[in-house]
């Protein structure tokens, strides 16, 4: 099997997994018990979130343990939208951030709040003048992904940032794609709140971090007891937590290297699919982005076709396009960067991990064109390009 969806989930490394496996059945202590055997849960809660804050650039304070990414960025708008709502009730963010960010911002709109949804370019870019632009006496918050999760591309959130600090408006970046693929300093970046997710870096699935910067006034997610600083109760997810920070220990260790070699298969996919396969486009930005993400516009068929022929030679890849209810949407993240829906059914997406070699993209280039030619052959979009004399 060649694993090439890192961005949806990656596979728990063998020492996160060593790391966990104590706290399933010989240290099971609830960490807010007074007896020796909770001491190593409590332990390994707050060594876990020193590595998070350390590898950040945050103070330990400033991390809470979430249950996923999705978590992380329900609570980072909701709390932040609710808890500034006497100052006002308009909320900034891209039309291309991860349905954790949209749709909570679609469930604050129907509570009243009024939400700009900022038009990228065709590389998926938000220029922070559009941020500017859109800024108003009663914007309290602006939500702009660090990294794409499907086309890869890199946002200037250090400029839109910048903005956000000059108007007093909190600043919301979903951090997920990013974590171990870019440098992050938190305490130097103009961000007041990030949300990680451990099963995107070999950690377990489950668990997440929300990142507030200390003084941000924001609600507290869930009501209970005094886990996390009393502002999100649960008793903590020690297995995952603990997991999540050795993922944390690996990323300090050897994650640069291990991006700048996923950069050159990146890359090495990028190049050759676009000179082997006619009609193929590149989508997201061409260099600023993320090192693991190679996403493409196969023309003149459906990505749900490729998925399956390359999933038979034992290929795991994505499409941006989501099935729902029995029908297929097209990714809205290629909508707004302005591909019509045929092209944009045709989606790939290829996203690297540290376990990949050479030869894993030597098989997929050596499979793929054949896919696609036969694809076409059967393809009702090739016909008719074909007819109109487009090819
Ligand atoms: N944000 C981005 C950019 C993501 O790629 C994902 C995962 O796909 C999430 C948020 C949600 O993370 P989780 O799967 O931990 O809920």
């Amino acid at each position: 099997m060649i694993y090439l969806d890192h961005a949806a989930t990656t596979k728990v490394a063998p020492e996160v997994f060593a790391a966990m496996k104590p706290f399933l059945q010989e240290q099971y202590g609830n960490p807010s018990s007074w007896y020796k055997l909770a001491h190593s849960a409590a332990d390994a809660v707050t060594e876990a979130r020193e590595r998070l804050a350390e590898y950040v650039g945050a103070s330990p304070r400033e991390i809470y343990f979430t249950g996923c990414g999705t978590e992380a960025d329900n609570w980072a708008i909701k709390g932040a939208a609710w808890a500034h709502a006497d100052k006002g009730r308009h909320i900034i963010i891209s039309q291309i951030e991860h349905h954790a960010v949209l749709h909570s911002c679609q469930t604050l709109e129907r509570e009243g709040f009024e939400i700009t949804y900022l038009a990228p370019d065709n590389t998926g870019l938000i220029d922070p003048e559009q941020v500017a632009e859109a800024s108003r006496e009663d914007t309290t918050l602006v939500s702009i992904m660090h990294g794409n999760n499907e086309v890869g591309t890199i946002q200037p959130i250090e400029q839109i940032g910048a903005i956000c600090r000059e108007r007093g408006v909190l600043f919301h970046s979903d951090t997920v794609q990013t974590l171990g693929k870019l440098p992050l300093n938190l305490a130097e970046m103009p961000v007041d709140m990030a949300a990680f997710s451990a099963h995107k870096v070999h950690g377990p699935k489950g668990v997440g971090a929300t990142y507030l910067r200390r003084g941000v006034k924001v609600r507290n997610f869930m009501d209970g007891g005094a886990q996390e600083f009393g502002r999100r109760a649960g008793t903590e997810n020690v297995v995952g937590i603990a997991g999540f920070g050795k993922a944390i220990e690996l990323l300090q260790r050897h994650g640069e290297q291990d991006s700048q070699r996923i950069a050159a298969l990146r890359d090495k996919l990028i190049a050759d699919i676009s000179e082997r396969i006619p009609h193929v486009l590149l989508t997201g930005h061409p260099t600023q982005r993320l090192p693991h993400i190679a996403s493409f516009c196969i023309r003149y068929i459906e990505g749900e076709g490729i998925l399956l022929a390359l999933d038979d030679e034992g290929i795991c890849a994505s499409s941006g396009s989501a099935c729902t209810s029995g029908s297929l949407e097209a990714s809205h993240v290629l909508l707004a960067l302005g591909y019509p829906h045929d092209v944009a059914h045709g989606s790939l997406r290829l996203s690297l991990g540290p376990e990949n070699t050479e030869e894993e993209i030597d098989r997929v280039l050596a499979v793929l064109p054949g896919i696609v030619r036969r694809l076409r052959e059967i393809s009702p979009l090739w016909a008719d390009a074909k007819r109109k004399g487009e090819l």
